[in-house]
C-alpha cells in the first residue's frame, strides 16, 4: 500500500505548524458554546462517490449515509478503499465523481479546514517538539479562535478524554494509549459535527485497545450529535462501536446494516465471513431444504429454484455435536480448546466445517469420526459464493 503522510484536519504533522492553513473564518467553528456543545452537521452522505489513483479506480460509486450521530464503521480487508472514503469526507482526496455532503452541505470542493471535521489517524501525529494542551490547543489557534476559549476548550477536550493530568507534558513521555488519547482530544477541541476515526486503535496492544474501545462508546455517548466514521479492519471493534457497518471489499460497498442485521442475515457470503465466523457451505437447492454431497438438509430456500446452487451460512457456534436435525457426518480434523469452548474442525463431504462447543470432557481426537447438527433456523441460504479468506486465495 502506498505510504501515507500522518495528517489531521485540524493539525496537519509536518512538523510545520505554518503549514496549517488557518481558515481566516473562525465563523466556522463556533468560538464559544455549552462545554462538550458539538456542531450538528445532519450528517455524512456519500452520493456516488468515485476516486481512481493512476487510473485504477479504489473507490466505486460509493452510495453511503451516516446519520446524524450516527458510528458507521467501514469494515473491510486491507486495500479495500476504506481510507480514501475517509479522506474524500475530510478533503484530501477529491473525488473523480460524486459528491460528499455533510447535512445539506456540499462539501466536495471545500478545502479540509473549511468542513468542521476532527480526525484521529493510526498513528497519533502529535506534534514532538509541543506540550500536550498545545498539541490540542493547535487546532483552535490555525482556526484563531481567541485565547480564553481555546483555554476553556482545551481543558474540556483533555478532561473529556481523562488526560487533564498530561496538559504540560510532552508527547514522549506518554504511552501509545496517552497518546491516542491526546489526538482524540485535539480532533474534540474544535467540537467537530464530524469524527473521521482512521483505525484508531491499531497501534495498541490488545489490552488498551479494549479500554480505548470503552473510552470511545464513552464518548460517544458523551457527544450525541457528533456523527462519526470510523475505518477498521478489526470486526469486534465494528461489531462494538458501530450503530451500522459498513462492509467494503475491492473498492465497493458489499453490504450495510446493523452488526445484528449483517451477523444474523448477511447478505452475501463475503460479509457473512467479514462478520463473524461463519461456516460456507456449497449446497444444491432443493425443495424445502438443501443438498450437501449426500446430506439432506432442512433450510428456508427464501424462494431459490430447485436446483440452483446456494451457499449455506451456519454460525460455529450453531452448530452441536452429536444428533440433531440437519445431521452431518464428519471427520475431525482438528480440535482446539478455548477455556469455556472447544473449536472443532471437522471435514463434510470435503468441506471444513467449524463447531464452537461446550468445553468437553472427553473431546473427540483428531480422525474420529463425528455428528453434528443444526437447527433449520439457524442457517441462512445465501447466493453462491464464496468466503473473504477463500476469495483471496
Ligand atoms: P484501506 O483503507 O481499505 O486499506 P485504502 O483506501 O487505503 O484501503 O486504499 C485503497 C487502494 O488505493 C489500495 O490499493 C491503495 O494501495 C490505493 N491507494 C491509496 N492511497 C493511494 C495513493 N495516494 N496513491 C495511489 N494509490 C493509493
Amino acid at each position: 500500500m502506498a505510504a501515507r503522510a500522518p495528517l489531521s484536519v485540524n493539525a496537519r504533522a509536518t512538523g510545520a505548524p505554518g503549514d496549517v492553513p488557518a481558515t481566516g473564518a473562525p465563523g466556522d467553528v463556533p468560538a464559544t458554546g455549552a462545554p462538550g456543545a458539538a456542531r450538528a452537521t445532519g450528517g455524512i452522505r456519500f452520493d456516488g462517490v468515485t476516486v481512481a489513483y493512476d487510473g485504477t479506480t479504489v473507490l466505486d460509486a460509493l452510495d453511503l449515509t451516516v446519520e446524524p450521530g450516527e458510528v458507521m464503521a467501514l469494515l473491510g480487508p486491507s486495500g479495500s478503499g476504506k481510507t480514501t472514503a475517509l479522506r474524500a469526507v475530510a478533503g484530501f482526496v477529491r473525488p473523480a465523481s460524486g459528491r460528499v455532503l455533510l447535512g445539506e452541505r456540499d462539501v466536495t470542493g471545500l478545502p479540509p479546514h473549511r468542513r468542521g471535521i476532527g480526525m484521529v489517524v493510526q498513528q497519533y501525529a502529535l506534534f514532538p517538539h509541543l506540550r500536550v494542551a498545545e498539541n490540542v490547543a493547535f487546532g483552535l489557534r490555525a482556526r484563531r479562535v481567541p485565547r480564553a476559549a481555546v483555554r476553556e476548550r482545551v481543558a474540556e477536550a483533555l478532561d473529556m478524554t481523562g488526560m487533564g493530568a498530561y496538559a504540560r507534558r510532552h508527547p514522549r513521555e506518554l504511552s501509545g494509549g496517552q497518546q491516542q488519547r491526546v489526538a482524540i482530544a485535539r480532533a474534540l477541541a474544535i467540537r467537530p459535527g464530524v469524527l473521521l476515526l482512521d483505525e484508531p486503535l491499531s497501534a495498541l496492544d490488545a489490552q488498551l485497545r479494549s479500554g480505548m474501545l470503552a473510552e470511545l462508546a464513552r464518548l460517544h455517548r458523551e457527544l450525541p450529535d457528533v456523527s462519526i466514521l470510523y475505518v477498521t479492519h478489526d470486526q469486534v471493534e465494528a461489531l462494538t462501536l458501530a450503530d451500522r457497518i459498513a462492509v467494503m471489499d475491492r473498492a465497493r460497498l458489499r453490504a450495510c446494516g446493523t452488526p445484528q442485521q449483517l451477523y444474523r442475515a448477511p447478505q452475501n457470503a463475503f460479509t457473512a465471513s467479514f462478520v463473524g465466523n461463519a461456516n460456507l457451505l456449497p449446497v444444491t437447492v432443493r425443495a424445502g431444504g438443501a443438498l450437501l454431497g449426500g446430506a439432506e438438509l432442512k433450510v428456508d430456500t427464501q424462494g431459490a429454484a430447485p436446483g440452483a446452487t446456494a451457499t449455506l451460512c451456519v454460525r460455529p457456534h450453531l452448530v452441536g455435536l452429536g444428533d440433531g436435525p440437519n445431521r452431518l457426518t464428519g471427520t475431525v480434523r482438528e480440535i482446539q480448546w478455548r477455556g469455556a469452548t472447544h473449536r472443532l474442525y471437522a471435514d463434510v463431504a470435503g468441506h471444513r466445517v467449524m463447531a464452537d462447543v461446550r468445553e468437553l470432557r472427553d473431546p473427540p481426537a483428531h480422525g474420529d469420526q463425528v455428528a453434528l447438527h443444526f437447527a433449520p433456523d439457524d442457517a441462512v441460504l445465501l447466493p453462491a459464493g464464496v468466503g473473504a479468506d477463500e476469495e483471496r486465495r
